[in-house]
């Protein structure tokens, strides 16, 4: 099934039904928005001549047209590619690239100096399409195996992957989200504060199925004080997090006096949750709080924690419970394997997996990464952790080193190569270092060719030129050496130990 039915059939059923706001403002009902996007998906098909299984990219921010977009693009049968918008244009045509992308709609247009291949740039639309015609009354008919979101995300190799959705994929992810995190009513609004090239966006699939508000902030972004406003405003709201944004949710709610009212459900994920700070979150706003975790091979949907769960102090269990992710969600098994691959018994740390329903197909032309990830129907997450005798899932470490910094995704790998083309640095190695605002920050360990060739300010010009700026390190320490094994590799788990003592020698 293409999952663009769910809005053909929103439309058919509420036609007058609020959908798509701008702040508190409505700009699309149901049919509304449904009329919108079959035009936009003829003008894909009529004006640029995409096909069915054609990716058209997204590097945009969050705004309705993004929605219209996404549905046009899945109504006309082709496949989204939604960037974050936060990425460097060179990176951005890098995956546009990759991803055989014909089309990518930029907020501005002018975006890029060249696109690879036959790809072209278009500033996204600002007016309905004005292009009319009988097809595509319903829907391009698709599969449930048929891809529908290239969901690119950072590799350890130091380049991004792109993981397949499929129509599949989605609706079994989609359809857990009232069974495992909140149910949904029509009155409900979802509020993308987060970017909807993200776990955001992936949360519009369930709220369209049950005609919901889909609400974008004007600031088209998170801003603490403007979601409470949209809150009092509309009601019933819900939205997803990240930890360090529902932190700053608490921090600002204290400062106004404001206490959650109008606000249903904050759903956090993606990153770890300090226990002092989900206790703050649980004082300030009391029971509106579900945490899930998931990962772009299976979004959103490896484990769920009960807002039950969460707000029930009153149990002895509550720390140990509350520093968890959960249980399973309804449309997969987990385990934790050891290093061959064996299920682990309860309390035993190991490798985290995953099958199911919302596991990704694999890794866009990438057979040699997706044999690797997936293994006998196993998605291998590369997140060690272990469960309870009660399937109470534990995170301890990631065996991929990902710094997850204000929830969003850093790969040491990436920010490396990027120093290491720099003439003046020998060596260079980056770790993620626990900070209380952003959950993790880049540190970058370098090794200068010749002392004092390098300072801070000369690195930080070398970023921006290259790379997104929440990627480059807030903090460069500058050695002689680095600490390596006998193979030559260099010793990260030392580099962490010295960021939090450094009164023994680095190497
Ligand atoms: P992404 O593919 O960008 O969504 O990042 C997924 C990774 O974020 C996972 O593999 C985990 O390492 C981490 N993650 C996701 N959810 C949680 C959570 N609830 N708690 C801790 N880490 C999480």
């Amino acid at each position: 099934m293409n999952i663009a039915h769910w809005l053909l059939d929103a439309a058919q059923r509420w036609p007058t039904r609020p959908a798509l706001f701008e702040g508190t403002r409505q700009v699309a009902d149901y049919q509304g928005f449904a009329a919108r996007v079959r035009a936009r998906a003829l003008e894909l098909r009529q004006v640029h001549g995409i096909a069915p299984g054609q990716r058209v990219a997204l590097l945009m921010k969050n705004s309705c047209g993004y929605l219209e977009l996404l549905y046009a693009i899945w109504w006309s049968g082709a496949v989204a590619v939604p960037i974050n918008s936060k990425l460097h244009a060179l990176e951005a045509a890098w995956i546009a690239g990759n991803a055989g992308a014909r089309l990518i709609y930029t907020d501005h247009g002018a975006v890029f100096d060249g696109l690879p291949g036959d790809c072209r740039e278009l500033a996204a639309p600002t007016q309905d399409a004005a292009v009319a015609g009988d097809q595509l009354q319903a829907p391009h008919p698709c599969l449930d195996a048929d891809l529908a979101w290239l969901f690119y995300t950072s590799g350890t190799t130091g380049r991004s992957k792109g993981v397949m959705l499929s129509h599949g994929n989605l609706v079994a992810m989609s359809l857990c989200y009232p069974l495992d995190v909140d149910p949904v009513a029509a009155d409900d609004a979802v509020v993308y504060a987060a970017p909807m090239s993200h776990g955001a966006g992936l949360y519009n699939f369930i709220h369209v199925r049950c005609g919901a508000r889909h609400v974008v902030p004007e600031s088209r972004g998170f801003q603490a004080e403007e979601l409470f406003e949209l809150a009092q405003a509309l009601g019933q709201v819900s939205l997803f997090a990240a930890p360090t944004m529902v932190k700053r949710m608490v921090e600002q709610a204290r400062h106004q006096g404001y206490a959650g009212e109008g606000i249903k459900t904050i759903v956090y994920g993606g990153g770890p949750m300090y226990l002092a700070d989900l206790a703050q979150a649980l004082d300030t706003f009391g029971p509106r709080l579900v945490q899930i975790y998931g990962q772009g091979e299976c979004p959103m949907t490896i484990t769920a924690l009960s807002r039950e769960r969460i707000a029930d102090r009153s149990q002895a269990d509550w720390p140990s419970i509350a520093a968890s992710v959960g249980r399973a969600q309804s449309c997969v098994e987990v385990r934790v394997l050891d290093a061959a691959g064996q299920p682990l018994a309860p309390g035993q740390a190991g490798e985290i997996a995953v099958r199911g329903a919302a596991v990704m197909q694999g890794y866009w032309a990438n057979p040699q990464a997706s044999a690797a990830t997936l293994v006998d129907g196993w998605l291998r997450t590369g997140d060690i952790g272990c469960l309870d005798a009660q399937g109470y899932l534990t995170l301890t470490d990631r065996s991929k080193d990902v710094i997850i910094s204000g929830g969003s995704n850093i790969y040491p790998r990436e920010v490396e190569e990027v120093l290491m083309q720099h003439p003046e640095v020998f060596e260079a190695c980056v770790v993620g270092e626990a900070d209380a605002e952003w959950g993790e920050s880049v540190v970058a360990f370098v090794v200068p060719r010749s002392p004092a060739s390098l300072d801070a300010q000369v690195l930080n010009q070398w970023f921006l030129a290259r790379m997104a700026s929440f990627k480059k390190p807030k903090k460069y320490l500058f050695c002689a050496e680095l600490p390596k094994n006998s193979y030559g590799k260099i010793l990260k788990t030392r580099l962490r130990q010295w960021l939090q003592d450094p009164t023994e020698p680095l190497a």
